[in-house]
């Protein structure tokens, strides 16, 4: 445990759905600082336009901003709002992937079996089932224009659900251990401003199977603003990623989950075929839920935040998740294998 204090002791009670929402702001160190203007806090974080145009908050972007003070003032609003349910709306069903056949889980491996107590679990990482990758299959979003899709979660009868990381503040060489230790499966969310100039951290994880995704240049709440900024944003990082780690990332997460339609078509635009948000996000004390049923299920996407200065580690917090993964009688998949 890594635990640097009880973040709960000296804060008031708060919603499920509203972490870190009511949060005093925390100065940061060495980490970049305010990633969103003053003026978008209160109008542009944790809200998101779905492809009907509804604007929904999202549980977990509140948190994402918290480091900067940004979603205080949306709380009441965001309680509110989360408890009709509206996130739902932002994400475009996509049952048709949801055929995959249930398959048996594999029996850990002997990497698995050695030192999985070392990180904090009580028994063996379950390895994933083996799918096939299985193509996503686009549809129009307007008359002969393909979008990308906006997911919070993947249907899937596999017992697997899928973590997710933002931002790129933390580079601890240790976590680079778990996951290799654990073989653990996982999509790193990369904002420039923050990420680099550590992008050999990045390419340490990529070699261990991790996704590297694109989460902007400068972590700006993107809803609103102009097409030429948004792509800017967005195809930005596809360039920085590209040169700096030899890939194209092909999902997006909007920091926040600040997206709207301009956002689509700039990712689009950019080479992204899918817009990833997610229904779980880990805080530094419990995971909330965006919408639906208060505990994982299979095809849960969980976003483990940004590292708080004060608060357990990102491995412990990844430690925390996965125990809770196991309580549910799941395991981790790859994202990038359900989602391609
Ligand atoms: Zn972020």
């Amino acid at each position: 445990m890594s635990y640097a204090g009880p973040p709960e002791a000296p804060q008031p009670p708060r919603p499920r759905a509203t972490p870190g929402a009511p949060r005093a702001p925390r100065a940061r160190a060495g980490s970049g600082g305010s990633r969103v203007p003053p003026g978008k806090a209160a109008s542009g974080d944790s809200q998101a336009v779905g492809s009907g145009g509804s604007r929904v908050p999202r549980a977990g972007a509140a948190f994402e901003g918290s480091r900067v003070g940004a979603g205080r003032v949306l709380a009441g609003a965001l309680a509110s709002a989360l408890l009709l349910g509206g996130c739902a709306q932002s994400v475009d069903p996509i049952e048709r992937l949801g055929k995959r056949a249930a398959e048996g889980v594999h029996p850990p491996g002997p990497a698995t079996d050695r030192g999985y107590r070392r990180w904090g679990l009580n028994e063996p990482l379950d390895r994933p089932p083996s799918p096939a990758a299985r193509a996503l299959a686009l549809t129009p979003h307007t008359s002969g224009r393909v979008l990308p899709r906006v997911v919070d979660h993947v249907p899937t009868r596999d017992r697997v659900v899928f973590l997710t990381y933002d931002d790129g503040a933390d580079k601890d060489p240790r976590f680079v251990d778990m996951v290799r230790e654990l073989r653990l499966p996982l999509s790193m969310f990369l904002t420039d401003s923050v990420a680099g100039p550590g992008y050999a951290h990045f390419a340490r994880l990529h070699r261990l199977g991790a996704g590297i995704e694109n989460h902007t240049l400068d972590h700006r709440a993107l809803s609103g603003l102009p097409y030429a900024a948004q792509r800017a944003e967005i195809c930005g990082q596809q360039d920085r990623i590209s040169s700096r780690l030899g890939l194209r990332p092909r999902l997006f997460r909007p920091p926040y989950g600040s997206y709207d339609t301009t956002t689509l078509h700039a990712a689009s635009d950019c080479g992204i075929s899918m817009v990833v948000l997610w229904r779980a996000a880990m805080t530094p004390t419990d995971l909330v839920y965006t919408h639906g049923e208060h505990h994982l299920r299979p095809g849960d996407i969980i976003l483990i935040g940004p590292d708080e200065t004060t608060g357990p580690s990102l491995r412990e917090r990844t430690a925390r998740v996965l125990r809770k993964v196991q309580q549910r009688g799941l395991t981790v998949g790859h994202l990038e294998d359900y989602l391609n």
